[in-house]
C-alpha cells in the first residue's frame, strides 16, 4: 500500500537535488504533489513528468524568501489540491567562504532563503494544515547544523537555525496534531554537494574522495534523503517529533 495517500505534499526546493527525489517519491506513494520553486527552475517540466506518470503534481512558481511569492504559491497548491497536510521545507543554498570574506549582503541573503523562508512558507501552510486536523512538516537540515564544517560559518549558522525552527515548533503545535522534524544529510551528490565540495577544494579544504571516504564512507544519494523524509511524512512516524534524523552514515557518531 502507499505510505502517502489522501497527503497533499507541498515541497521547496522541490524541482531539483533531494527536493526532486522528494518531489518523484512522494507523487509515487500516493500524495499530491506541489512544487514549488523558483520561476526558472526546472519545475513546470517535473509536475508534467509526474503527470504523464498518472500522478497529480502541480509546479507553484516562489522564490520562498519573498512573502508575497509564497503566499500565492501556497494558494496555488491548496486551491489545486486542498489543505496541504505535509510541508517539507527542503529549499537552500550554499555559502562557502572564509567568515572575513562574508559581506553582509550575502549574509542576509543566506539567511533569507534558508531561515526566513522556514518561517514564511510554514506561516503560510500552518492555518490550512491546524484546519485539516493536522499534519506533518519536515525541514531539511544538515550535518552542518551540529559539525562546524569548514568556511562555513554563515552556513552552518542558517543550518542550526533550521535545526531549532523544526523542534520548537513541533513542542508549539502538537496539540493540534502537528509533527516537526529535520532531516539532516551529509555531504550529497546533487549540484549542492558538488559545487559545496569544489568550493571548499578551492578553499584548501580537503574534500578529497578519501577524506569523504573517512568522514561518511561516500556521498549521500538524494534518494537516501527523500526515504528519511518520506518516513517523516508519513503516518509510519506518528509519535516521531521534534526529532532530528541523520542521514550521514554516522558522521556525526564518530
Ligand atoms: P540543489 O541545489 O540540488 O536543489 C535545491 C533546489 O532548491 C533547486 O531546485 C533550487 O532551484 C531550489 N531553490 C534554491 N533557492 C530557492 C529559492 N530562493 N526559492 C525557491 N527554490 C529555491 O540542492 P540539494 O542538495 O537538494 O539541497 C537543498 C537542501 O538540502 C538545502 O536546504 C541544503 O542546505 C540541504 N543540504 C544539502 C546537502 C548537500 O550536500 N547537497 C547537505 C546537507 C543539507
Amino acid at each position: 500500500t502507499r505510505r502517502l495517500t489522501g497527503k497533499v505534499a507541498l515541497i521547496t526546493g522541490g524541482a531539483g537535488g533531494c527536493g526532486l527525489a522528494a518531489s518523484e517519491l512522494f507523487a509515487a506513494e500516493g500524495a499530491k504533489v506541489g512544487i514549488v520553486d523558483l520561476p526558472q527552475s526546472q519545475g513546470e517540466a517535473v509536475a508534467q513528468q509526474l503527470r504523464d506518470q498518472g500522478y497529480e503534481a502541480i509546479f507553484a512558481p516562489a522564490d520562498v524568501s519573498d512573502a508575497a511569492q509564497v503566499q500565492r504559491a501556497v494558494e496555488t497548491v491548496e486551491a489545486a489540491f486542498g489543505a496541504i497536510t505535509v510541508l517539507m521545507n527542503h529549499a537552500g543554498i550554499l555559502a562557502a567562504l572564509p567568515f572575513l570574506e562574508t559581506s553582509e549582503e550575502e549574509w542576509d541573503r543566506i539567511m533569507a532563503v534558508n531561515v526566513k523562508s522556514m518561517f514564511l512558507v510554514t506561516k503560510a501552510v500552518l492555518p490550512g494544515m491546524i484546519a485539516a486536523g493536522g499534519g506533518s512538516v519536515i525541514c531539511t537540515s544538515s550535518i552542518s547544523a551540529v559539525v562546524g564544517t569548514p568556511m562555513e560559518v554563515l552556513y552552518c549558522t542558517s543550518k542550526g537555525a533550521c535545526h531549532m525552527f523544526a523542534r520548537a515548533l513541533a513542542v508549539e503545535f502538537r496539540d493540534r496534531n502537528i509533527r516537526s522534524n529535520a532531516v539532516c544529510p551529509g555531504f550529497i551528490a546533487t549540484a549542492h554537494g558538488l559545487r559545496e565540495i569544489d568550493l571548499l577544494k578551492q578553499h584548501g579544504v580537503d574534500v578529497s574522495e578519501e577524506a569523504i571516504a573517512a568522514a561518511q564512507g561516500r556521498l549521500c544519494r538524494p534518494d537516501e534523503v527523500a526515504k528519511a523524509a518520506l518516513f517523516l511524512a508519513s503516518d509510519d512516524s506518528s509519535f516521531v517529533n521534534g526529532a532530528h534524523i541523520f542521514a550521514d552514515n554516522a558522521y556525526t557518531a564518530i
